[in-house]
């Protein structure tokens, strides 16, 4: 079977041809400048060809994605009836998904109706869909949400402590996001366990981190909000902030309420802590180097993700396995010893040779660990086909 999955974004939109049940990918690439002239970039193993394409909508990116699939030079497929279907990645489900959902006109209503609450991505999630629904009219859909793996957290963690009316009347609440990405790591820790019944603390720690409990596969909390600004520290957000710090700012600057949460999310953070980056890479660099503040970026960091995993061991009463994800939680071993370092009294203990691994799946806790700890790497890619699949095969 081959799966299309389509992550489209405002100007841009990534994809991957894969077959959902060996996670091969014969080919992926990503559409860029759409709106404004369009640049189009294809890999298909490690060739790579880069061709500027005028792409007026997401309709002309697709439509150029469909052509590269089946060209004579770098193509995989002779057909567009060789693609069996498409999965898209779309941002906010609110609480109309629990799970991902086959795209029919009820489908796109409810996405429609989550664009309030994910202003930004929603809409372009939607050109996507409506783009694939152009060029290839009648191809089976399925949409995948970043909310829904959440879904399953009891009223006490997704319920705010602001009056009633506004979960009922504006369904303010705790979604959480990267569902797709805590999701692939939930079941694979349950077949590298080989059982269902686990206590599992997910770090996915990259340009943007969240935190999820999860017991049983089941999401019990996860850091990120409403949006994904709350939580831990990340590249460029600020994480979780007490609210009259934007009430302090406003006043003081004359700054409007968007503006504030605009430096939020793309000023504050790693970023601005260090002065320096909002890449781990460069903060490490720094620090080596001797940088103060690229070193109290990364103390920052390490000691709030460290904090969730001691409230979620709370929160579960205690942990079997805590697994690190994404590009830092993948390929950082001093930021994973760092956050374990605050973690001994749980009984928590890294091999520190194993945790030398980059990009891999392994082991890294010492024998006598209490909790096992593991790398694993995260591929939402392959959890959308695998979604697209199972719902498309019925
Ligand atoms: P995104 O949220 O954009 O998907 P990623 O999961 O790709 O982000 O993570 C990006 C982060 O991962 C960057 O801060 C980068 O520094 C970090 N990263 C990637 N490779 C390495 C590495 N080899 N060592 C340390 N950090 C890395």
């Amino acid at each position: 079977m081959n799966v299309l999955v389509i992550n489209a974004g405002s100007s841009s939109l990534k994809y991957q041809l894969m077959n959902p049940e060996t996670g091969d990918v014969t080919a992926k690439g990503l559409c860029e400048r759409i709106y404004i002239d369009g640049r189009l970039t294809h890999k298909v193993g490690d060739k790579k060809v880069v061709k500027d394409i005028p792409m007026p909508t997401h309709s002309e990116a697709i439509s150029a994605v469909l052509d590269i699939l089946q060209d004579a030079e770098h193509g995989v497929i002779k057909s567009v009836d060789e693609i069996d279907a498409v999965g898209h990645r779309v941002l906010h489900g609110g609480m109309k998904f629990s799970d991902s959902c086959i795209i029919d006109d009820a489908c796109i209503k409810a996405i429609e109706d989550c664009i309030p609450l994910g202003p930004l991505h929603n809409p372009a999630n939607l050109m996507g869909i409506r783009a694939c629904q152009a060029v290839m009219p009648g191809k089976p859909q399925v949409a995948v949400f970043d909310t829904a793996f959440h879904m399953t957290m009891p009223p006490k963690a997704y319920r705010y402590a602001i009056p009633t009316e506004y979960y009922e009347n504006d369904d303010i609440r705790r979604y959480g996001f990267h569902g797709t990405s805590h999701k692939y790591i939930a079941r694979r820790v349950a077949a590298l366990l080989g059982k269902k019944e686990f206590k599992l603390v997910n770090c996915h720690l990259g340009n943007g981190s969240s935190l999820s409990a999860v017991k049983d596969g089941k999401c019990m909390d996860t850091s990120m909000g409403l949006s994904p600004l709350a939580g831990v520290p990340m590249g460029t957000r600020s994480g979780d902030i007490d609210a009259c710090v934007v009430q302090f700012i406003c006043n003081k600057y004359g700054m409007s309420v968007d503006d504030c949460l605009t430096m939020l999310n793309k000023k504050s953070g790693v970023l601005a802590v260090s002065g320096v980056s909002s890449d781990f890479r460069d903060l490490e660099d720094g620090a080596a180097n001797g940088n103060a503040d690229c070193q109290l970026a990364l103390d920052k960091f390490c000691y709030e993700v460290a904090k969730y995993v001691g409230a979620y061991a709370a929160a579960l009463n205690g942990i079997d396995v805590l697994t690190f994800t994404a590009g830092v939680g993948e390929n950082g071993p001093d930021t994973r010893q760092a956050i374990c370092d605050y973690l001994g009294f749980m009984g928590i203990k890294l091999d520190p040779e194993k945790n030398k691994v980059r990009g891999k799946e392994q082991l890294i806790s010492a024998p006598d660990s209490a909790v096992q700890v593991w790398v694993v790497p995260t591929n939402e890619e392959l959890m959308i086909a695998q979604d697209t699949a199972e719902l498309v095969n019925g």
